[in-house]
């Protein structure tokens, strides 16, 4: 009855009535089918498991992923698993090599532990992949090398032959741990392959992007079960009463819905183009991209034109301080980017 109230956090206050494309959410919520099969669980919310949901889930994802059942864990979000990851396979002799810039949880991570982190620029001239060669060279013994692809927050993918030689030349005991959190929006070919093959690698998955479940929490690892075994050491070997029903139904509802992920690809990218369009009128260069967000580069201290459209009500994303001039923007709908060009135009008159 009535209008719900917001939660008084002021992260949520200061962005009631602007137009999100700070931090890199769907525009939309889940799939209609997909809610409404999440919906119908609240009413068996008394019970941890009403039923076997969270097989349901695995069942699903080796179908579509193809990989085995025992390949595969559901977690709330990947951020779990992304950071358990790093504290399982860096140690103090084998540090951690990530991109630059990427997303930092991983090098946030193992800065923590106190690892050694190994920062390694894009590839400027081969379309801002990860350089996974310069990467092996730069710590020939790491415990774990960082491959988000496609990339947060440039949105470039790094081709899977890159990531397979990679895997083929890393040292023994080290792990490649892909992070394709966005891989949906670019519908290009998955290193879940190299999980199905039993190399040493972790791929991590989340619902939160394409499928619009960042508020409802559902990630995915996938990775040889000795792998997970050592993932697990401290939780034995179940998780249960980690996930919540309703996350479980709506994502194993999403994951079939292949008509709909490609729908809502098209209308990113329909968006995102038309977004490039009206960049360029200002002479303003942004980098390619592949997924759901792109670096643009204003010339000047990204933080003083986060201010300007944050005055227009559009929340753009942050910079990384290896590119400070740049934003990172969030591709939202076609509505919030003709929001986004509005404020532009008003910035630069
Ligand atoms: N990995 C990448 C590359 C991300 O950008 C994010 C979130 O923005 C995550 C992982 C973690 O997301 P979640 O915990 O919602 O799955």
């Amino acid at each position: 009855k009535g209008t719900p109230t917001r939660a008084p956090i002021e992260e949520v206050q200061s962005k009631v009535g602007m137009v999100r494309l700070g931090s890199n959410e769907c525009w939309t919520g889940p799939f209609p089918d997909a809610a409404q099969a999440g919906a119908a669980m609240v009413q068996y919310g008394n019970r941890y498991e009403p039923t076997n949901l969270r097989a349901q889930l695995i069942e699903t994802v080796s179908q579509v992923e193809k990989v085995p059942q025992t390949h595969i864990l559901p977690w709330p979000g990947s951020s779990d698993p992304l950071s358990r990851t790093v504290v399982t396979f860096c140690s103090p002799t084998r540090g951690l090599v990530t991109a630059d810039p990427t997303f930092e949880n991983a090098w946030r991570t193992a800065a923590w532990l106190g690892v050694k982190v190994t920062k390694v620029p894009l590839r400027a001239e081969n379309r801002y992949a990860t350089d996974v060669r310069a990467m092996l060279a730069a710590d020939p013994n790491a415990g774990i090398y960082y491959v988000c692809s496609p990339n947060n927050p440039t949105g470039t993918v790094t081709p899977l032959a890159d990531i397979k030689w990679l895997v083929a030349h890393k040292p023994a005991g080290s792990i490649v741990l892909v992070d394709e959190a966005y891989i949906h929006f670019a519908g290009t070919p998955s290193a879940a392959k190299l999980v199905a093959d039993n190399k040493d690698v972790v791929v991590l998955r989340t619902f939160s992007k394409l499928f619009g479940m960042a508020g409802l929490r559902l990630g995915l690892s996938m990775a040889r079960p000795d792998l997970h075994a050592k993932m697990m050491r401290y939780d034995g070997a179940s998780q249960s009463g980690t996930l919540s029903i309703v996350a479980l139904a709506t994502g194993t509802a999403s994951l079939t819905q292949s008509a709909a992920i490609v729908e809502r690809r098209n209308q990113m990218i329909a968006a995102r183009e038309e977004t490039f369009a009206h960049l360029k009128k200002y002479g303003l260069t942004y980098l390619p991209s592949n997924a759901n967000m792109f670096m643009v580069d204003w010339k000047q201290p990204a933080q003083t034109m986060r201010d300007a459209f944050a005055r227009s009500k559009v929340d753009i994303g942050r910079s990384w301080p290896i590119w400070p001039t740049m934003s990172r923007v969030t591709v939202g709908s076609a509505q919030d980017m003709q929001a986004f060009c509005t404020a532009l135009d008003q910035i630069m008159a």
